[in-house]
Formats: C-alpha cells, structure tokens, sequence
C-alpha cells in the first residue's frame, strides 16, 4: 500500500509519478490525488523492473536518491553508469518497445520522459551535464538512446507545471480515449475506464478489465478456542488437538472470527500489512465489526459525504436499490412457480409485486420508499415458503420473516447468511475505500453500517434466500445435528454453520455474467465492483449502479 512520505515536501512530485501523468493524466490523479490502489500486487508487475535485474548484469550500476524543490522532482535513481566521462542514467522496462513508421524501435512517450526527467533531476542536484539517458526494453531486448535537450528539458518543465495543477484540482479527469492505454493499465480494476465508456454511451461493449475472480482464500475460524497467530509470512492456526496449520498471507484474502477464536497482535500486524481485512462474528452468528487498516484518500470521501449529504442524490440512489431488490425478489419467485404447490398464491404476489414496483419511482421520500420496500418485502417473505419442494420436512418450513433472534430454522439460516453477506460488503467497501458510516437509505439506528446496509440489499436475494431455499429443497440441512434450539430461539449448531459456511463460500465462487456490462465476473469480485459502479454514481459516470436483477 502506497505510504505518504512524511519527511518530503509535499510540493514535489515523484518522477514515477510524472511518468504515470504522461502515460494517462487520470492514472496520475488516481494514484497521487485518491491514493486508489489494487488488492493485487501482480498487477503492478511489469511497470519497472527492479535492482535484480541490474544486479543481474553483473555491472558497477549507482543508486540515488534526489530531490529537486527548484524543479519540484524528486525520485530514486537506481541505475546509474558512467561511459566516457559522463553519468547515464538508464530505465529498465520488462515490456517491448514501441516502434515508428519504418517499425524503427522507439521509446513510448511516457518512458521518455522520465529518462528525460531523472536526467533533468542529475543535471539540478549534481550540477553536471547529461548528454543522454537509456532505456533497455528486455521484451525484444531494445536499446533506446534518448539525447537530453533543452527541448527536453522544457518539455519535463511544462509537465511538472502540469502535473502539479492537476494534483490541486478536485476533479477527476476523465477515461483517456486511448483504450489500448487502458488494457495495459495497472489502475484499470479500480478506474474502470470501460464501465465509465458504457456510462456515457449505452451501445459501448466493455472489455472486461476486472478481475473475474480473486483465488484468495477467505479464512474462517470456527472452533472456539482456535488461537491465529503469525508465523514469519505465514498465518499460523493452533486448534486443540490437532497439529499447527500453516498458510502463506499471500493467499488469504480475509480472517473471519467466529465466536470466541483468537488472534495475536503479531498476526493482525500481519494482516495490516497485507491489507487483508479481519472480521467478527459473534457465536450467535451477528456481525460484531472489522478490524481493516484500509482508508480510502479523504478526497475520496469528501466527495461521498457531498454526495450523500444531497437528499435528491440519496433518494435517486435508494429508488435504484429498492428497485434493484423488489426486482429481484419477484423474479426469483417466478424461478420457483413452475409445479409449486401453491403456483396459483405465487402467480397472485407476482402480479401483485409487479403492480407495485412502479410505485418506487413516484416516491417523494425516503420514508415513503420504505413503505414501498416494506409491502414488497411482505408479499415476498408471505409467498417464499411455497418455494419449498413438498418433501420438505415440517421443522425446515416457515411461515414469514422473522429475527433478533430467529424462531425457526429457515430464519437461523437466513440469519446467519445475512451477517456473513454484511461482513463481505464490508470488506468491500473498505477494500475500496468508502466510509461504510455514510450511507444513503438505512439509517445509522443500529450497530451496523448503514451504508454496508444499503449496499447488502442488491446482494440478499442472489446470496443467501437462492443458495437456503436450494439446500433446503436438496435435503442438505440435518433437522438435529445442524440447529440448536433453546426455548423460542433456534441456532446453527457449530456443523451447521460450518455447512453454511461452505455453502456460501460455494455460491460466492459462481459467475455470473452482469446483466448491464455484459461480462462474466464470481459474486465475491461482483461485491467490490459493485461498490466501485456505486462510486461512479458522484463522479459523473454514474447509471450502472444496482443493476444486479435476476434475469
Ligand atoms: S485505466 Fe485507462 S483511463 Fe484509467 S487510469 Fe488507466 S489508462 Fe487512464
């Protein structure tokens, strides 16, 4: 993760940075201005190859360190040769060159001017002259001489004149319309040029730059008494009477706490730096909270809170989610009336769900939409037990919602698979960067996020109601064995909610293809660009947000 360089003045600029300005004037911002970064260190790979490489070579190469205030650059050196007297600094790049008309090798003009920018830095803090810098592209193994002239040096002048106005502006610049740029991009998962493209022009056919999945491993703790400890880079898990298990943090994507499991101060340190996010579930199965380090840029979430803080923006964006939700809950109504028992109660609340649905965007207010949302949800949950198959056992059966603390087992496992959704949206809204506090429908009445909240919505019925209706119907669930019961109350045993556990880690790993984008991405990748779409609704490429409906 990007750590601000606290001993610098604030007012120059990185040379990496200027590189990254000439390459797309919006990745400068989004690196510089938001701090966005991505999840995944192997996408940065390939931007610049590193003192390995020199090594390598098995040449005298220099390292150093300069800051210009006079020119307003700073920025590390580390490969440096001297050849008939005078100092060369050279760029390694692991990809190919470009090429000119006559297919001539050519530096890209971002390379260039940062081989122009580190010679303009020697020249200030060294007093020497440069005559020229090189750039090695090990792709097709290319050797560019780049002359510093003092067309050159003017040009490195403009842009760090450039460069630094841009960082003082409080607008995002847009998507470059350059896309071959974008598929290079190490910041295309978090700027998603090709959604804003489609923002702006609903015929677009965006290229999938996100991730379709993230192969981490989400790390559940079950068994009280577990302790999670730290291992050099590893996680170390010490449960009673079995042997030590031992995972590399670079495959962990979140530690998940159930009741009472434990972790070392070393270990959460671990996953700090990892930027792995560590999260609480009571033994009851309810969201207790997050310990994450990760803070979105307060650019970022000032421009939330200006956002959030408009009463229209929040009721348009609440109409999207309850419209999102209703949608959603009626077609997979629709899913299961086929040869129900009650197909005729079913077509009924259908019907009745589609008459209602219009209702969501004449609302005048965020009280009236949840008077709206509140008669969906009744229809719904009144007409969701007849979705369950005939063979059904009586204690698997239900008659409506109900909660704090569930009264039947239907309700445990709806529950359980709610708190573990809500811990997810968390994550994502942290991994991206947005203050889960600020939302734009719930309010902050209880414990939990209300943003968390809101952003859980899109994801119920796809989640938790679609897998619990399926298991039950498929016999998954032992009646004993995987509840427990006490008076009114009903429990997942400890079996049952490692089952659900499992069930619902499963769904998560499904694709699905976005029905407005077009591409195919897991659920566990769709929660994240969902938060980053709901970003866009503020940054005016907003209008793919809550699209997620069943088809
Ligand atoms: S993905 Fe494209 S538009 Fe976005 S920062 Fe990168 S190059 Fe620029």
């Amino acid at each position: 993760m990007f750590a601000p360089d606290l001993d610098l003045p604030q007012s120059t600029l990185r040379v990496s940075a200027l590189h990254a300005f000439a390459y797309c004037d919006r990745l400068f911002y989004l690196e510089e201005v938001e701090e966005l970064y991505t999840q995944d260190a192997a996408v940065f790979a390939g931007r610049r190859l590193h003192a390995e490489l020199e090594k390598q070579e098995g040449e005298d190469w220099e390292e150093l360190f300069l800051e210009s205030d006079r020119l307003g650059l700073r920025g590390k050196v580390d490969a440096l040769r001297t050849r008939d007297g005078h100092i060369i600094p050279y760029e390694h790049k692991r990809g190919r060159s470009a090429r000119d008309d006559r297919k001539q090798p050519e530096p890209w003009d971002s390379d260039r001017l940062q081989i122009l920018a580190y010679a303009y830095l020697l020249e200030h803090s060294l007093g020497v002259t440069i005559p020229e810098g090189r750039i090695r592209y090990h792709a097709d193994n290319v050797l560019i001489k780049v002359p510093v002239t003092d067309t050159g040096r003017q040009e490195v002048q403009q842009a760090i004149a450039r460069a630094r106005a841009l960082r003082e502006s409080p607008r995002r610049p847009p998507v470059t319309t350059n896309e071959r740029l974008c598929t290079r991009c190490s910041l295309a998962p978090v700027c998603l040029p090709e959604e804003a493209r489609l923002a702006h022009d609903r015929e677009w056919q965006p290229v999938r730059l996100f991730p379709k999945d993230d192969d981490r491993e989400v790390l559940h703790v079950l068994e009280p008494g577990t302790r999670v400890g730290r291992s050099s880079e590893q996680l170390k898990i010490t449960r009673r009477d079995r042997p030590d298990e031992l995972l590399p943090v670079r495959q962990i994507a979140q530690v998940v706490l159930h009741s009472f499991a434990q972790i070392s101060t070393q270990a959460l340190h671990l996953c700090a730096e990892h930027d792995i996010g560590v999260h609480f579930l009571s033994g009851g199965g309810r969201f207790v909270g997050s310990f994450d380090p990760r803070q979105g840029s307060i650019q970022r979430r000032i421009r939330q809170y200006a956002a959030l803080s408009d009463p229209d923006t929040g009721l348009r964006l609440a109409k999207q989610l309850v419209l999102c939700r209703g949608k959603g809950q009626r077609k997979f109504l629709m899913r299961g009336r086929k040869g129900a028992a009650e197909e005729a109660l079913l077509t009924q609340t259908i019907a009745r769900m589609k008459a209602m649905l219009p209702q969501i965007e004449n609302a005048t207010s965020l009280a009236e939409l949840l008077g709206i949302e509140g008669n969906l949800a009744a229809l719904y949950f009144g007409a969701l037990p007849h979705l369950l198959g005939e063979a059904v056992p009586a204690e698997m059966r239900f008659s409506g919602r109900n909660r704090r603390p569930p009264k039947d087992r239907f309700n445990a496992l709806l529950s359980f698979g709610y708190a573990l959704l809500l811990k997810d949206v968390m994550n994502a809204i942290l991994a991206v960067g947005l203050e889960p506090a600020l939302g734009f429908y719930h309010q902050p009445r209880t414990q939990a996020p209300p943003l968390a909240l809101d952003l859980m919505e899109i994801f119920r019925v796809l989640l938790v109601d679609m897998p619990v209706v399926a298991s039950i119907n498929r016999h998954q669930w032992e009646v004993q064995a995987d509840f427990e019961i006490r008076g009114e109350q009903v429990w997942l045993s400890d079996a049952g909610r490692a089952k659900f556990i499992e069930l619902y880690e499963r769904r998560k790993q499904e694709s699905w293809k976005h029905p407005v984008t077009g591409y195919s991405l897991t659920y566990r990748r769709l929660l994240e660009l969902e938060v980053r779409l709901l970003e866009k609704e503020w940054n005016g490429e907003g209008g793919l947000f809550a699209q997620l409906v069943l088809r």
